[in-house]
Order: C-alpha cells, then structure tokens, then sequence
C-alpha cells in the first residue's frame, strides 16, 4: 500500500480522500489555489501546495505542475476525485509516465469512453443494450435526418463529447430536425471544440439509473449495485437513492451483468459508473455512457454495501485484489443522498455566491452522513462547483430513510448565502416522491408543488419572530435595570404597565414583497396581537440552546430564529420562512447610514438600477435595488451627490461587500 498519496482535487470530495488515507495510514498531499488557501481539504491534508490563481485553469487544471508537486512531495500516486483532471486520458498517461500511480482506469479505458458515439458502438460489439439510434461517423445532416426519421420522434440529438446536459436537444418532429442539429453542433462545437453528434430515440418516461461497478487488475469485476438518479434539475442529479426503488432482482442482475461487460470490454481497474436509461413504460434499460472516475454519489453505495469505495480504489491501484467478490455482497436497507447546493431554485436553479455566515448541521451517526468542505466563514467563489455538502441517509428501508432526510433537513442550517435546502425538504416530502412515482422530468411535472410562489407566513412563525424580539427587549432592559444605581426604580419597569393607556408596541415585519404592520398587546398570560384575521395569544421562554419554546393558542412547539441584522430566518415545524423587520420611519435613514459607501450588503441580485451617471441624488434616495433572500432591499444615498460610475447592471450577481456605484462631489 502507498504510504503517500497527492490529491488532485478541492472541496469535500478531496476531504472525503483525506479520511480514508487517514484511516489506512496514509500521508495526504494537498493542493490549492489562492481562493482556497484556509479551505478545509488544505487544513485537513498533512502537507499542501499552492497551485496558482483561483480560475481553475490556472491552478486544478495544471495537470504538469500537479505531477511535479507529487514528485517533489514524494507521493507515489494521485487521486484525481471527480471532475477537474479525472476523466482526462493525457493526465492520466502523464502521470503513469511520471512513474506515478494514477488512482483510476488505464489512460485507454478513459479514453475508450470519452466519445459517447466511439464508446456506443464498442458496447454494441459487447452486446451491451443501447437506446435505439445513430452513433455513426458520417455526420452529413442528410444522414443524420435519415437516421433520426427511421427512429421515430421524438428524438434526442447528444454531443458525442457532450457532459453536463450541453449539446443536448430534443426534436418533436421531421420538421424541426435541421434547425435543431445545426443549433447542437453550434453549441458542442462552443463548450467542446468537437461538433459530432449522435441521435437517440428520446424516451418520454425514463429513469437514470447506474451500475457502481470495480475491477482490479487481476482481471476480476463485481459490480455494487445501482443508484436511482432520476431526480434531475437542467439533465443534472439532485437526489440519488439506492437500491432503486421497484426494481427486480432479475432486472438487476442483468443491468449488473451489462455493466460488468461494459468494464471488460475496455480494460476497465478501478471504480466505474455504468450508466442506464430505463424505460418506466417497458421495463428496458439501454447503456447511456460510463463514468471512469468515482462518482459524487458514491455514498449510497457505501451505505447500502457497508463498503469504503475510497478504500477499495486504493488497494486497486496498489494492485491488490478486490475486497469482496461478487456473492459476498449483499444490499442491507436504502439509502438517499441530496447535493446542499448554493442556488437559488426559483430562478431555474442559478448558482448563488456568497460568505456562509451560520452553518448549523444535523447530528451525524451511523444513519446521517455528511460529506463537505464548507465550514461557516467560507466563501462560495464563482470559480467552482456551488455545491456546500451531500447529505446522506441510511435506513432499514425506504420509507425510514426518507424519514430520516426529511428529519435531518429540517435541522441543517445555512444562513448568508441562497440554498436549495428548502427546495429538498419539499422534494422529500412529496407524496409522489415517497409513492415514487418518479422519472427524469419529476422536478418539472411537480414544480407548482416544490416552487412554490412566495406564501405568506403561519401564524406559529409569526409568533415565534414577534415572541424572539420582545424577549430580547425584555433581556436588555434587565440589563440595564441591574446596571443602573437605582435598580427597582418604576422607571426599569419592563411589564408593560402604563399610566393611562393599555400598553402596545408595534411591529413591522416583511415577508417578500409583504409587508405587515402587527400591534402586539399584554394579555393575562402572556401576548397578544392579530394575524390573517386570527387572535395571536402566545407566550413562550428561551431555552438554555438558545431556541424559543412556545405557547400558542394552546399549542406548545420549540422554534429557532437567526439574525443577520434585520434579516430573519425563522424555524419552525421544519420549514425556513426568512423575514425582515423594518422601521417604517428610519428604514430610509438606516440603510444610509450602513450604506453610506453604497457597498452591496448581501449576495443578491441586482433588480433594478434607478438612476444613471451623472445624475444628481438626495440624502434617502434609493439608488439601486438588490434582491437576496426573496426579500428586496434598496441602497440609498447617504447625502448628497452626483453618480460618477454605476458598477453593476439589472441582472447581475453581486457578492456581500462589493461596491455597487460611486457617488462624487458629496455634500
Ligand atoms: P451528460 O453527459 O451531458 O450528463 P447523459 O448522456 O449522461 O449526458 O444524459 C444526461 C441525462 O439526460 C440523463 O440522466 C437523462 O435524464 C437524460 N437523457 C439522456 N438520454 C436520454 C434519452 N435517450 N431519452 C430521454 N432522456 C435522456
């Protein structure tokens, strides 16, 4: 076995490599680049080297300087993770060039699947079943408009060096089929410099489903069974489960037995993903592409098998053995994965950017894992994958498991940057989801149900804002009342007792675009105030954690508020409402004082812009509008000036702190 070992990756795959090297005892090398210099893989790893520049190109791409790192580190072989440099066949030769061990396929297998046309006709030739279509090298239109009218539309139109879901187009009709071809090769030709295409019968109801497979280098191949990743956003994974829900023990052997022949018809070591297309309305599965690397859902597989597939990569590439041969495994239970991704689902899923300001995960045990490389404090960049971690479940069957996730979201908090978390927890929740009635387009069939317009907060929500504001009133005027010479004076009174008048305060809260104006009152036992028409009674505690217990018109329940400033994320019932409180008088004059260097206040977006250079502005004049949160906040002038320079356009993303526009000749 290696006793040093470089990683050619960042973010939580590259933790997840460090744990493994750990455990079996070996040293870790790190690598990064200047955005990820106190990121967690460069804390974690025993020694790390500086790559260069954040863009990736010019640090994880470095495919000669990284084989020199491991060189002069003394690390006898590299992990390449996922993504970056894993499937690129000329690293992998490098490296094996370099006298180092590449922990991954033979450069040829990576490069036998790297076409999806060249590698659908060696699965042919291995009888493995292909969805129905061309993947010919004649690729005149009259061909191709051949082929696809002999399939029967509709038909899917794929870069054959395609990935990511780009280069792919779906054709209705005979008709479309030109425009459609030339609009595919145009952008295969941009995200890939090679416009070859193959043609597929697009099958309407179909599932994604892969075969984990391993071989080792002594010419042995099991696979680990399958994973349901039918749950996609834009062709890419959401959520992934294994087993996959309904299928056979025959329909699984043979998926199995495919994949496995799909290994050995290319020389395949190491770990694999076969990956089908399964027809809901036939039963048939045909062969779509092979993955050559480890997967960003290997962790069911870990699950359901008790297996570490890091592990078993390790004693491959060290040319041991397989660990278990294939009647030594067994699937024990299910288990769900969801990707925790910074973005923003109501807006078809655009990855979000900013500074996590709270992260709160939910315990971890032997059912709840969580594979990331985020800590609160860090940045999500521009420059990479927005993914913050993969959470992942165990249970002893289906429905447990989805218990359990449903359980675990509900108590993950991240505040300071947009995540999908409310998204999933929707997502799991659904009952079609848990009856699984599920295939590639579940996210679209459903989307009035898991996107939901903004609905205005319940009640046990308000409360629990309205509740979590008066105790922390009550707080500091016990503070001052203690602080002060004269401590049982009325004056420090904080009962609420007033000379001539019942006691009232009011508070302004925004939801959305809502905005609600509440008067809240004393009642014999505790509060009292009104909400869509209902009386408010409630009264409650904050508890040693920090949390609020609740009384509500006769309910008791626990609920959790945290503050960024007059921003609000309240939890309760296992939903996030984000809120805001507002002065209706000073909110003008607050925002230009925080404001006063026009800087953004949170990640957001720009909504609209309100004035142009040169124009001359007040003191209070909104200036620009962000959006962040589902929540708008304008940026006002502070005083009086003219605009010199607006920096952003409606439209843009803009990072917490950025300077947004430029006043001069301020008053
Ligand atoms: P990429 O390499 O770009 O990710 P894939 O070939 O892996 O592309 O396909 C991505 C997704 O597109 C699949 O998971 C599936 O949801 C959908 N898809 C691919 N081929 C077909 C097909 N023939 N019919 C219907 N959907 C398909």
């Amino acid at each position: 076995m290696f006793n040093k070992i470089l990683i050619a990756n960042r973010g939580e795959i590259a933790c997840r490599i460090i744990r493994t090297c750990r455990q079996l005892g070996i040293a870790t090398v790190a690598i990064y680049s200047e955005a990820d210099a106190n990121a967690q893989h460069v804390l974690l790893a025993d020694e790390a080297w500086l790559l260069g520049p954040a863009p990736a190109r010019e640090s994880y791409l470095r495919a000669g300087r990284i084989i020199e790192i491991a060189q002069q580190s003394g690390a006898q072989a590299i992990h390449p993770g996922y993504g970056f440099l894993s499937e690129n066949e000329d690293f992998a030769a490098a490296v094996a060039t370099a006298g180092l061990v590449f922990i991954g396929p033979p450069a040829s297998a990576i490069a036998a699947m790297g076409s999806k046309s060249a590698a659908k006709r060696l699965m042919e030739q291995a009888q493995v079943p292909l969805v129905p279509g061309y993947h010919g090298l004649d690729q005149d239109p009259a061909t191709l408009q051949k082929a696809a009218d002999s399939i029967g539309y509709p038909v899917l139109i794929k870069a054959s060096a395609g990935g990511g879901g780009k280069g792919m187009k779906v054709v209705e009709s005979s008709a479309n089929f030109a425009s459609q071809l030339a609009s595919a090769k145009r952008e295969a030709q941009a995200s890939f410099g090679d416009d070859q295409v193959l043609v597929e019968k697009y099958l309407t109801q179909p599932r994604h489903i892969e075969i984990q497979v391993f071989a080792d280098s002594h010419g042995n191949c099991v696979y680990l069974f399958e994973r349901d990743c039918s749950v996609q956003r834009r062709h890419q994974k959401v959520l992934e489960e294994a087993p996959a829900p309904g299928l056979s023990p025959q329909q699984r052997e043979m998926m199995g037995n495919a994949a496995v022949n799909a290994a050995k018809a290319i020389g395949y070591v190491g770990a694999g993903t076969v990956e089908f297309i399964f027809d809901t309305l036939s039963g048939q599965f045909y062969f779509m592409e092979m993955n050559t690397r480890l997967q960003v859902e290997h962790p069911v597989t870990e699950a359901i098998t008790g297996q570490d597939l890091v592990e078993w990569q390790l004693r491959v590439a060290a040319g041991e053995v397989l660990p278990l041969a294939q009647a030594q495994m067994a699937i024990n239970g299910h288990a769900i994965e969801v990707r925790i991704y910074a973005e923003d689902p109501d807006k078809d899923f655009l990855p979000a950017i900013g500074h996590i300001r709270q992260l709160r995960l939910p315990p971890q045990t032997a059912q709840v894992r969580i594979d990331s490389g985020i800590v609160a404090g860090d940045e999500i960049s521009p420059y990479y994958d927005p993914m913050i971690a993969k959470l992942i479940v165990h249970g002893a069957n289906r429905q447990q498991a989805l218990q359990r996730m449903a359980q675990a979201l509900a108590q993950y908090r991240i505040v300071g940057v947009t995540t999908n978390l409310d998204f999933l927890a929707r997502l799991v929740a659904h009952p079609a989801f848990a009856a699984f009635d599920v295939d590639t387009r579940f996210i679209s069939r459903f989307r009035d149900d898991l996107l939901p317009a903004a609905t205005t907060p319940p009640a046990s929500a308000i409360a629990a804002l309205l509740l979590d504001g008066l105790l922390q009133q009550s707080a500091s005027a016990e503070q001052r009342r203690l602080a002060s010479s004269e401590p049982n004076s009325p004056w420090h009174s904080s009962s609420g007792w007033r000379l001539n008048e019942p006691y009232h305060q009011t508070f302004h809260l925004s939801s959305g675009v809502e905005r609600h104006s509440l008067n809240v009152g004393f009642a014999a036992s505790g509060y009292q105030s009104e909400w869509s028409g209902q009386p408010l009674l409630f009264n409650g505690q904050r508890l040693p954690n920090g949390e609020l217990r609740l009384q509500l018109n006769g309910r008791q329940f626990n609920a959790e508020i945290i503050s960024l400033g007059n921003e609000h994320h309240v939890y309760v019932d296992g939903c996030h409402y984000p809120m805001a409180c507002y002065d209706p008088v000073l909110d003008g004059l607050e925002n230009a004082e925080t404001n006063h260097n026009l800087t953004a206040p949170m990640p957001g977006t720009v909504v609209a812009v309100l004035v142009q250079a040169g124009d001359t502005v007040e003191a209070g004049q909104p200036l620009m509008v962000l959006e962040a949160m589902k929540m708008e906040h304008s940026v006002v002038a502070a005083a009086k000036g003219t605009v010199a320079e607006i920096l952003y356009a409606v439209g843009e993303r803009v990072a917490e702190g950025v300077e947004l526009l430029r006043l001069e000749d301020v008053a």
